[in-house]
Parts: structure tokens; C-alpha cells; sequence
């Protein structure tokens, strides 16, 4: 696998030596491709930057997942030593391969402010329907409910408005709030988003941010609701109601607020909601098809939600770690091409028995030890791409992006001049891929480069299995998505050297069942890091591309980030 990438790769470093040297004089049109494949794109690497490509070590990867993962880090947890211990080490390997800080007052280091809630048992959730009595509903049974407000306390006593599906998508036409004044109301909603096989409405099976949960939060809190009632399906939210009652039981950890919140952000059983549309003369199961229509408009229940808030709200903080290699072209080192990779994971239980410790040696330190080796190899290139390089090894991913959001809106380069972000997130130590996995990227203007990088490699490229999922919405480079930066991640994909599909599929089982945030995702001697480092190689390959080529990469015409895109430029 090496030696074929590397001799292909070859013969294209020297026929883009010239090109490049005009590239570099300016921002001038793209320069004709070296080698033309049939998509008429090719990558373009100079010598300088297949040089310092080819240094790309697996062992070095392991060095850094070895000690990353050690028992003494703690589990690297956010707002726990363990945490800052990894934080620490990120700062001193960039310090070390010459690059410069890029946090908070000429630090490597960018305060990440954090709020821990938890919503105590004094809360008080009742429902009052336009007839019939009041349901004072159960905690976690019946309902769940935060404060995002970030309040030891709020009240909140106000009419109950459906909302449909609670969007507002002007690229479909799509508006379930018709204009409506929902100031000071709580919105009713369904999870997910209109059914659909149209790949042009709402990218039909495939989940889009409108479906998320996060989405219709924040689109309620931004039009000034004071609560939210999520109703539960299983179906629609593709998971039990086991599954949010988990994940919205204990702590939850959030930004410290810097917009509008919620006072309620709650979910309740699809059976409450029935009674709630039985009580309000409503038939819940029509209301559902209603929503189905472009015609839909919002509908007061007569209804009211009374509601009395009690939480613990615990400030801690975290940071991020950021080095940027400066740019070479005068017309283009204001611009800058990210790296990113999580180096939290869930720390330490010191009360539960047995190993407490979540290492998490493939989540992801892994992903760390590439960030780092692709600091290394951009550090010993002998030149330097046009743009900007930024490594940035985010916190409190496992929290919820919590260090990607604040990176997004808080760049050490402002969004609108970031061509692109890749990636790297749990990056299995298997052996040779001969799959990546590059998810979103198709959404991008940078896919021809993608595409043809990946065939250079000798790389197929995996589709996402289960778009309808909305993977691409969980992992950091989602954060910077949002902001307008065309992002995604690079993982492996199935197939590797040496075994068939189903041994591939059969590893990715057994993780996943016995180890995936588990204690058991410790570092072993065995581990074969040659995959981690093709990923950082295409990576790096990637993100000289991108760094170099005189236009901004943007997201294709139509996509649910071009506006914040055209919005941030
Ligand atoms: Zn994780």
C-alpha cells in the first residue's frame, strides 16, 4: 500500500513543481490540473510537501496513544486534572515542532467557559389541558425537562402552541411558524423532519440539522419561546425513550449561555402527549399528519404548561489547545485551513468498582496522535502552504462539541476566511484501510480534490451506511459546519489489507458492543497504528490542497450551511 501510493504520488510532486511556483505568486485563477483524471481534478503536491508527507510515522502515533491513554491521564476528563494533563501535553508537542500559540494572550491554550445543570427533584412539571384535570407528570417516566437558562430557578406559567415540526427552512419552503408571535409561549413539536424520498427535500431519507433536537431549541429560544415539549416517538426519534431519559438524567454540560435559552427544554412520552391532545378536544395522531403539509400553521391548544424549575448549576472550565503554522502567500496567510481532534474523553468514576478508568485509547487519542503527527510533518516541510495551518485539539467533545461550539465561535481566524476543517475522531488501529470514510465531504466544493486525493491512494471511498442517522451531526466538525466552514471528518472505512468486508464489519461490532466508552478502551501493545497513519497522510495531503488552491472552498449550492456561509464572508 505505501510503496504503490507513494510512487503514484511521486510522479505527481514533480509535475506540479511548476505549477506551484506560479501558484504561489498570487490569487489568481486555479492552475490547470498536473495530471488530469477523469474528473478532470488531480492533487497537486510539491516536493517540499511530499517530503515532509512521507515522514508520517505510525510508531509516532502510537507514542502519543500510549501515553494519552495511560491510566495516570485518568481518562482525560473535562474539568478534571486528567483533562489538563493530556491539554498540557497537546501544547508542549506543538511548542515542540516550532509552532506558534494560537489561544487565549499569546498561549497555546483557549479558555473553553463550562456550566455543569442538573435538574433536582423539587422541579414541578404539570400540564393543564383545556378540559379535564391536570397531569402533574413523573420525572424520567413521564417526562424530562433543563433549565437552559443556566438558573438555580424559573417559573414559567404559559400557553401551549404545536409547532408542527418546529422548522424553518427557507431551501425546502418550508415554515411550520407561518410568522406566528410565539413570544413567551411553549411550543409543542415532533421530533425529526417531514418524510421524504426527494433528495432535494430535506436530502430525503438522510437526517439534516432541521431534524435534531438541538436545532428546534435553539430556533425556539431564538424566537423568544420560553419552553419546549419534545413528543417522543420511537420511530420518528430512531431511538427508545430509554435513550432520552438517560442521556437527560444527571449533569448535562453546556456553554456558558451567550444567547437566548430556554427556561423548559423538555421531551415527554408520546402517551402524555396523547392525553394532552385528548384533554385539548385535539386528536394527536391527525395533528401528526398535519404537520406532514406545507400548509401547516401553528395551533393553540388551550392549553398551558406550569412549570417550576429547581437546578444545580456547577461553573468549571476547560480549554482548548491551538497552534497555527503561519502562511506562506501574502495574498493568502489570512486564511486558514484546521486540523481538529478531541482530546477529551469521560475521565474517571472513583466510586464505581473494578477499573474505573475510561482510557480511551481509540476515543480518541487516536485522533490525537495524528493531530499531532500532522503538526509534525507540516513543521518539518522545507516550504510552506499559501494559507495558514491551525491545529486544534478541542474539550468536552464526549460533553457535547462543547470545545468545537466554542472554537466556532470563538476562531483564532475568523469563519468566513477558513477554507475547510478535517477531522479525526476514533480512528481504529486495525492495520492498512483500503476504505475512507469522508462523510459531508460530497456536500463540499472541494469533492473533486477528494475524490481524486482518494484515488491517488488507492482509497475507496465508504458511504455513510445509515444516513439517515445524522452521524455528520455528531462529532466536532459539525461545530465549525455551523459557522459556515466546510468540515468533515476522515475515518476508515470497512475493508482492510489482508481480510474481507465482513472481518471489518465483525471489528467494528465488537468495539462497539464491548468497548466503545467503556473502560476496556485501553491502549495494547499489538495495536497496528499503519491505518492511523494512512488517514494522517491523505490528511495532510488534503489539507495542503486546500491551504494552496487560490479559491475558498465552499459548501455546494443548495446545502443547509451555504447561508451561514455567504452569511460569514
Ligand atoms: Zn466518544
Amino acid at each position: 500500500m505505501h510503496a504503490v501510493v507513494r510512487r503514484s504520488v511521486v510522479l505527481i510532486a514533480i509535475a506540479a513543481l511548476s505549477l506551484m511556483a506560479s501558484a504561489e505568486g498570487g490569487a489568481g485563477p486555479v492552475p490547470a490540473p498536473a495530471v488530469p483524471s477523469r474528473d478532470g481534478v488531480s492533487v497537486r503536491l510539491p516536493s517540499a510537501a511530499f517530503a515532509a508527507m512521507e515522514t508520517i510515522d505510525p510508531e509516532h502515533i502510537r507514542w502519543h496513544v500510549r501515553f494519552l491513554s495511560h491510566d495516570l491521564l485518568e481518562g482525560r476528563g473535562t474539568g478534571q486534572r486528567g483533562g489538563d494533563i493530556a491539554a498540557e501535553y497537546m501544547a508542549t508537542q506543538f511548542a515542540e515542532y516550532g509552532l506558534k500559540p494560537a489561544g487565549d494572550n499569546g498561549s497555546y491554550l483557549q479558555k473553553v467557559p463550562l456550566v455543569g445543570i442538573t435538574t433536582l427533584p423539587q422541579t414541578q412539571f404539570v400540564l393543564l389541558p383545556k378540559q379535564g384535570p391536570s397531569m402533574n407528570l413523573k420525572p424520567l417516566d413521564e417526562y424530562v425537562a433543563y433549565d437552559q437558562t443556566q438558573q438555580p430557578q424559573s417559573d414559567v406559567d404559559a400557553e401551549i402552541v404545536y409547532v408542527g415540526y418546529g422548522i424553518e427552512a427557507p431551501e425546502y419552503n418550508w415554515d411550520d411558524y407561518k410568522g406566528m408571535d410565539v413570544r413567551g409561549k411553549v411550543l409543542l413539536m415532533l421530533v425529526n423532519e417531514p418524510p421524504s424520498d426527494d433528495p432535494k427535500f430535506f436530502k430525503g431519507k438522510a437526517l439534516t440539522y432541521y431534524g435534531r433536537w438541538t436545532y428546534k431549541y435553539e430556533e425556539a429560544a431564538r424566537k423568544g419561546a420560553v419552553g419546549v415539549i419534545l413528543i417522543h416517538k420511537e420511530d420518528m426519534a430512531s431511538y427508545p425513550w430509554e435513550v432520552v431519559r438517560n442521556s437527560n438524567s444527571g449533569e448535562k454540560s453546556a456553554l456558558k449561555l451567550d444567547g437566548a435559552a430556554l427556561k423548559v427544554a423538555s421531551w415527554v412520552q408520546l402517551e402524555v402527549a396523547k392525553k394532552l391532545a385528548d384533554g385539548s378536544g385535539m386528536d394527536l395522531d391527525k395533528m401528526m399528519a398535519d404537520a406532514r403539509s406545507r400548509e401547516f400553521h401553528p395551533v393553540d391548544l388551550g392549553a398551558k404548561l406550569r412549570a417550576h424549575m429547581v437546578s444545580k448549576i456547577r461553573n468549571f472550565e476547560s480549554n482548548n489547545v491551538l497552534a497555527i503554522l503561519p502562511g506562506s502567500n501574502r495574498n493568502l496567510k489570512d486564511q486558514a485551513v484546521v486540523f481538529t481532534a478531541h482530546y477529551d474523553h469521560l475521565g474517571i468514576r472513583p466510586d464505581m468498582p473494578g477499573d474505573n478508568i475510561y482510557n480511551g485509547a481509540a476515543d480518541n487519542a487516536t485522533g490525537c496522535g495524528i493531530l499531532l503527527e500532522l503538526a509534525r510533518a507540516y513543521s518539518v516541510a522545507k516550504d510552506r502552504p499559501g494559507r495558514a495551518i491551525i491545529f486544534a485539539s478541542v474539550t468536552a467533545e464526549e460533553q457535547g462539541l462543547l470545545g468545537s461550539e466554542y472554537l466556532g465561535k470563538h476562531p483564532p481566524i475568523p469563519a468566513g476566511k477558513i477554507a475547510l476543517d478535517l477531522n479525526y475522531d476514533d480512528v481504529q488501529p486495525l492495520g492498512a484501510p483500503e476504505e475512507v470514510e469522508v462523510t459531508g465531504a460530497e456536500r463540499t466544493t472541494f469533492y473533486p480534490w477528494v475524490l481524486a486525493t482518494a484515488k491517488e491512494f488507492r482509497l475507496a471511498i465508504r458511504p455513510d451506511a445509515r444516513p439517515e442517522a445524522g452521524h455528520f451531526y455528531r462529532s466536532d466538525h459539525f461545530s465549525l459546519a455551523r459557522v459556515g466552514i466546510p468540515s468533515f471528518s476522515i475515518n476508515e472505512g470497512i475493508k482492510f489489507k489482508g481480510h474481507d468486508e465482513a472481518w471489518g464489519m465483525a471489528q467494528d461490532k465488537a468495539y462497539t458492543e464491548k468497548h466503545y466508552h467503556q473502560p476496556s478502551d485501553e491502549y495494547h501493545p499489538e495495536m497496528d497504528f499503519v491505518g492511523d497513519a494512512a488517514m494522517a497522510r491523505f490528511g495532510f495531503a488534503l489539507g495542503w490542497e486546500a491551504a494552496s488552491s487560490s479559491r475558498l472552498i465552499g459548501w455546494q449550492k443548495g446545502d443547509e450551511f451555504e447561508a451561514s456561509r455567504l452569511k460569514s464572508q
